[in-house]
């Protein structure tokens, strides 16, 4: 294998796919003809790179580890369909990463360093227009948050975020066995379809954003209680009436609410911002 020598890093969430039959499901879940675009998020040493590049798409792979990258620029030197590009995926601009390519979306592929998933998923939400589709490689509890339902106990400002904009569908469960180094926990390949629209009409998304976290914020206490101290610009009054408003009893828990609760209450609280 490429890189053989290189230790996998810790800090940079190194655990390399090491099974051939999961990086064949994982590639047979992107469309990777001559004619796609697949942004790749940590190649490491090119394992799944190798599957996504083979049949002449057009790659792009971003890599922050420095030892990796010579190696796959390397490998990949008389390929012109493929770029390795060294850098965060957290600090990289992705618009103007992908707009050397001309228009048309991409997909993006990953296996994701765990210790940052959660930004780069929310770096995935606000780049959706760029995106066609997203196979992603999670831990399997930060994948059971995103696809959870009203109601369970997973159900969490991940689920509401992700499913106004995303079909979510959790493709398959990926033990500790298949990396090296071997993880603690397990896995888990979700992948992602952006909505043409949200799945619900909310009126301000960053308002809507500080409602749902706002809910979730103490899981053992009431909407009330929650809203109240989430710093919503609100008096308790607005609050109540809000609340009254939509339906929605004051003394329920968040996690019992659906999107479409979720979006009613937060338009209804936007319009009692002092
Ligand atoms: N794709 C490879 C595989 O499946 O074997 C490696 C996956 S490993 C879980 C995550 C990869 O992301 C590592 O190669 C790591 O160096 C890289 N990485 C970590 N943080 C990164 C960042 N901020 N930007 C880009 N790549 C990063």
């Amino acid at each position: 294998m490429r890189g053989e020598g290189i230790r996998a890093r810790k800090s940079l969430g190194q655990n390399f796919l090491t099974d051939r039959n999961i990086l064949v499901r994982i590639a047979g879940l992107v469309s990777a003809g001559p004619d796609d675009r697949i942004l790749e998020i940590g190649p490491g040493k090119g394992a799944l790179t190798a599957l996504l590049a083979g049949n002449g798409a057009q790659l792009v792979a971003v890599e922050l580890d420095t030892r990796l990258v010579p190696l796959l620029r390397e490998a990949y030197r008389e390929n012109p369909q493929v770029e390795i590009v060294h850098g965060d995926i957290l600090e990289i601009d992705l618009p103007a990463l992908l707009a050397p390519y001309g228009d048309g979306v991409w997909q993006v592929a990953a296996n994701l360093p765990y210790n940052i998933s959660t930004p780069v998923l929310f770096l995935l939400l606000d780049n959706r227009r760029l995106f066609s589709r997203l196979v992603l490689m999670l831990q399997k509890e930060v994948g059971d948050r995103l696809a959870a339902h009203p109601g369970s106990k997973d159900y969490g400002v991940l689920s509401v975020l992700f499913q106004l904009h995303f079909d979510i569908v959790r493709e398959l469960i990926v033990r500790p066995g298949s990396f090296h180094p071997v993880p603690k926990v397990d896995s888990a390949v979700l992948s992602f379809v952006p909505l043409d629209t949200p799945r619900v009409a909310v009126g301000d998304e960053a308002f809507f954003r500080r409602v749902v976290k706002g809910a979730f914020s103490m899981r053992r206490k009431t909407l009330w209680n929650c809203l109240r101290g989430a710093g919503l610009g609100v008096t308790d009054e607005g609050v109540a009436a809000a609340l009254a408003q939509c339906g929605i009893e004051a003394g329920r828990r968040g996690e019992t609410l659906g999107l479409e609760e979720f979006a009613q209450l937060a338009n209804a609280l936007l319009a009692k911002r002092d």
